[in-house]
């Protein structure tokens, strides 16, 4: 193949891997680079070199879905040992079940209910004078009332996203959050797992085809997109334009590590509902690993705050005006040939890894159906907006 003919990656995080993984199967040569001096991306995962625990350094990544495919590839290329995810919060000096359910509301009140008899109760809770909420809190009050809101959502919230309940849209509280019954599984996806190794172990798999060349500590530069057949990137869309129209808000985290010797906190992670407490959450990353045996601990004290131009952007933040700058983003995007934004970052969305699988198989897919039909690559898989 000539030089043309090659396909340049931007990132090695799961996005960038899947994709290089199925067009190197088919016969391209890809080329794989990344600014980071590792793999993985955000998934990344590295031993500890104090206490042998396996981190995930870029925040806590448990893998759960429903889609048998995204299952059955991410176990072609790595042991999945079962793993549930069971968060706790501290909240007012107690440590309650999330996500709230019978157990939680029950301590809470001090009651033993059954379902229907807390499924009433709650009811009776809910501020029905809100007839069509607009805002986060005015949803949670409609739902489940002030004293749940107050100790479970309020002050969590607000820590995260940096701003009042009462500034964000009504939409990120869907569903009633609250379950009546005592199963505190954290997700309801049919599969639910942790890599034995880890994710880093599990991408680099991916990565490992004679097709496909990494290059780390490099970073994309778009005079390169010439140089190849194709370009799908998996870095931020704002930043492919140099921020030309201004930054797209993200929050950013920072994480304290601290060791400890022995078990810290009995659980993988405990959220902190409580404003006086300035972290959301605590992860204690051995026990994202129950099958191995550690006597020394480290966590992660986590805090989130407005992500800066040197800051490594985490959740984006999709109000009304980042979405406004988004569509300027998106019209420029649209009229690049030759490049494919890819992932969270390419298209400014939280997706769960199971879904950045899932869109990376089918950017692939539909590349290869491209070139079948000799038409041109869109800029996106779906509309980013
Ligand atoms: C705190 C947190 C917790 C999460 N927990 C979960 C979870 O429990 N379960 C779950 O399913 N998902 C979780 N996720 C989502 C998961 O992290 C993403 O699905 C996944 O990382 C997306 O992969 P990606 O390849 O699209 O992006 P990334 O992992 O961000 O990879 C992009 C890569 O591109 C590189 N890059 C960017 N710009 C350039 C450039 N200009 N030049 C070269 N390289 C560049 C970056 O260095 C990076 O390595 C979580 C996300 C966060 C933020």
């Amino acid at each position: 193949m000539s030089v043309k003919q090659q396909i340049l990656i931007v990132g090695a995080g799961l996005s960038g891997a899947v994709i290089g993984r199925e067009l190197a199967q088919e016969g391209y040569k890809i080329h794989i680079l990344d600014s980071r001096n590792h793999i993985g991306g955000n998934c990344h995962t590295v031993r500890d070199e104090e206490t042998g625990v396996m981190v995930h350094v870029y925040g806590p990544h448990i893998f759960h879905t429903d889609d048998a495919e995204v299952w059955d590839y991410v176990n072609g290329f790595t042991t999945f040992m079962p793993y549930k995810n069971r968060v706790k919060t501290t909240s007012g000096n107690q440590v309650y079940s999330l996500p709230v359910n019978l157990h939680t509301i029950n301590q809470f009140f001090g009651k033993t209910f059954r379902p229907d008899e807390a499924r009433a109760f709650i009811e009776d809770q809910a501020d029905k004078s809100i007839a069509d909420p607009q805002t986060f809190e005015e949803q949670a009050l409609r739902f489940v009332g002030s004293d749940l809101y107050e100790a479970f959502f309020k002050g969590y919230t607000q820590k995260q996203w940096g701003c009042s309940p009462t500034e964000l849209p009504a939409s990120i509280l869907k569903r009633l959050p609250v379950r009546f019954n005592y199963d505190d599984n954290y997700f309801f996806h049919k599969f639910q797992g942790m890599p034995e190794n880890g994710y880093s172990e599990m991408i680099e798999r991916i990565l490992d085809h004679p097709n496909i060349a990494v290059s780390l500590e490099t970073t994309f530069r778009r005079d390169q997109v010439a140089g190849y057949a194709h370009v799908f990137y998996s870095g931020p869309l704002d930043g492919y334009f140099e921020y030309e129209l201004g930054r797209l808000g993200y929050r950013t985290l920072d994480f304290e590590r601290f060791t400890y010797d022995g078990d810290y906190q009995g659980c993988a992670v405990m959220n902190y509902g409580d404003v006086s407490v300035p972290y959301t959450r605590v992860t204690e990353h051995k026990h994202f690993s129950p099958w191995e045996e550690h006597k020394g601990s480290v966590c992660y004290r986590e805090f989130s705050r407005a992500c800066g131009p040197d800051d490594i952007p985490y959740y984006p933040i999709r109000l009304v005006e980042e979405k406004a700058q988004l569509a300027d983003y998106v019209a420029r995007a649209e009229q690049e040939r030759g490049v494919t934004f890819v992932g969270r970052l390419g298209t400014y969305r939280y997706l769960d890894m199971d879904v950045t699988i899932r869109e990376a198989l089918d950017t692939a897919r539909l590349y290869l159906a491209r070139r079948n039909e000799g038409t041109a690559m869109s800029a996106f898989l779906h509309a980013p907006l």
